[in-house]
C-alpha cells in the first residue's frame, strides 16, 4: 500500500532532535508564551523576509485574527466585501464569514486553480475592500498583479498561506506580498506540527500588535485588555517542534518538486491533466492535484493497486450545507473543479520506487 500521506516515517526522520527539544520544554517549566515562541517568531519571519510572525492556534485563527484587527483598526467593518476563490477550502471563507464580512466567490483559473487578475476584477464594487487569494495545493498566486490591482482600488491583501510555507515569485515569498498572510501548521502541511499551530505574518507594525493583543485575550499588558480578544496562542511545545521542522523545510520541499517532476515527465495518460508548473519557485507541492473526467473510476483504480489517493475537495463552499444561502450561486469552473480533481501520494519520504509504481499505475488507466 502505498499512502497518500506517511506522517509517522515524515517525523520519525527528525524523532530525535524532536525528543529532544520536547525535553528542553518540559524541562524549561514554562509552557505558553516564552522563549520556544519567541524564538521560532524570529526564525520563521526571518524566513519568510516578513518584519513579524505572529504564532497563533491554527490556520483558521490566523486568517479570522486579521480580518479581526482591521475591524479594530477601523480598516474593515461588518458587511465589507472579500473576493475569495470559489474553489478554496473551506476555513478561508470561514474567516470572512466569522467577521460578519461578506464573502465574494470568484472563479479560479482553471489550470492554476488560483485567482486570476481578470475576474478579480470583475467582482469589485463599491462595496469591496479586501481579496483573499489562496495559494492552493502549494502554487502561489499571481500576487504582483493582485497587489497591483489592490493598490488601484484600495484594498486590502490577505493570503492564505496554508499550503504554500515557502513558495515564491523571483525570491520573494508567499507571506511577504500581501498587507497580511495566514499561516497554518496542522500537521499535514508542509511545515507541521504534532498538533494544531498556525502564524500570521505582516511587515505591518500595527497590525502586529493589534493581533498579538487579540490572540491574548485582547491583553497588551497583564490583566490590561483593549480588546474583547481571544485566546489563540500557540504553546512552547509546538513552537519547539516547529523550529526542528523549519530546519528542514526546504529540503521537503526539494524532495516533493524531485517528486512532482518524476509525475510530470512520467505521467502520459492523454485521460489526465497535470498540475501547472514553469517555475521551480512558484510551487512548494503541498498537493499533486491531477484532473479527469473519470475522476470516480480512475480513484477505484488506484484503490485496487494499492495507492491512496484522497479529493481537494469534494464540495466547494458555496455548496456546503453551511452556506446555504450561497447554493444558487452557478460556478461552472469551481464545480469542474470539484468533481474532477485527485490528488495524488506526494510525501517527502516516498521512495523513488513508490513514485515509479504511481506513473505506472496511473499510465495503466483506461477508458
Ligand atoms: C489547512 C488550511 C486552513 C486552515 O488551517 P488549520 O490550521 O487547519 O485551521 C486554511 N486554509 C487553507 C487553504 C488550508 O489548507
Amino acid at each position: 500500500m502505498i499512502k497518500f500521506l506517511d506522517l509517522q516515517a515524515i517525523n520519525s526522520q527528525y524523532q530525535q532532535e524532536l525528543k529532544d527539544a520536547c525535553s528542553r520544554v518540559i524541562d524549561s517549566g514554562w509552557y505558553i508564551m516564552g522563549g520556544e515562541l519567541e524564538a521560532f517568531e524570529t526564525e520563521f519571519a526571518e524566513y519568510c523576509g516578513v518584519k513579524h510572525a505572529i504564532g497563533v492556534a491554527n490556520g483558521l485563527d490566523a486568517l479570522i485574527l486579521v480580518i479581526r484587527a482591521w475591524k479594530e483598526l477601523g480598516k474593515l467593518k461588518s458587511g465589507d466585501e472579500v473576493i475569495v476563490p470559489a474553489n478554496t477550502y473551506i476555513a478561508s471563507v470561514l474567516a470572512i464569514t466569522e467577521n460578519n464580512l461578506i464573502p465574494v466567490f470568484v472563479e479560479p483559473n482553471p489550470t492554476t486553480y488560483n485567482l486570476c487578475p481578470e475576474n478579480v476584477r470583475a467582482a469589485i464594487t463599491d462595496k469591496t475592500k479586501a481579496i483573499l487569494p489562496v495559494h492552493l495545493y502549494g502554487l502561489i498566486s499571481p500576487m504582483q498583479e493582485l497587489m497591483d490591482l489592490a493598490k488601484e482600488h484600495d484594498l486590502l491583501v490577505l493570503e492564505d498561506c496554508a499550503q504554500a510555507h515557502g513558495a515564491n515569485i523571483e525570491g520573494k515569498k508567499a507571506g511577504n506580498w500581501g498587507d497580511a498572510a495566514g499561516f497554518s501548521f496542522y500537521p499535514g502541511k508542509n511545515l507541521g506540527a504534532l498538533g494544531d499551530a498556525g502564524a500570521i505574518t505582516t511587515n505591518d507594525n500595527e497590525l502586529a500588535q493589534t493581533v498579538k493583543a487579540l490572540r491574548n485575550y485582547g491583553s497588551h499588558k497583564k490583566y490590561e485588555n483593549l480588546y474583547q480578544g481571544i485566546n489563540s496562542r500557540l504553546d512552547e511545545i509546538q513552537a519547539a517542534m516547529l523550529r526542528v521542522k523549519l530546519g528542514y523545510l526546504d529540503q521537503e520541499t526539494a524532495r516533493r518538486r524531485e517528486i512532482a517532476n518524476i509525475y510530470c515527465n512520467g505521467i502520459t495518460n492523454p485521460l489526465i491533466q497535470l498540475p501547472k508548473w514553469d517555475n521551480d519557485e512558484n510551487h512548494v507541492f503541498h498537493l499533486f492535484v491531477i484532473q479527469t473526467t473519470q475522476r470516480d473510476k480512475l480513484q477505484k483504480h488506484f484503490e485496487n493497486n494499492g495507492v491512496q489517493t484522497v479529493i481537494h475537495y469534494p464540495i466547494a463552499p458555496h455548496k456546503q450545507e453551511a452556506y446555504k444561502d450561497f447554493n444558487n450561486l452557478k460556478l461552472e469552473v469551481t464545480e469542474t473543479i470539484h468533481n474532477q480533481v485527485l490528488s495524488l501520494p506526494i510525501s517527502p519520504t516516498m521512495s523513488n520506487d513508490d513514485v515509479d509504481k504511481v506513473v505506472t499505475i496511473t499510465n495503466r488507466y483506461l477508458k
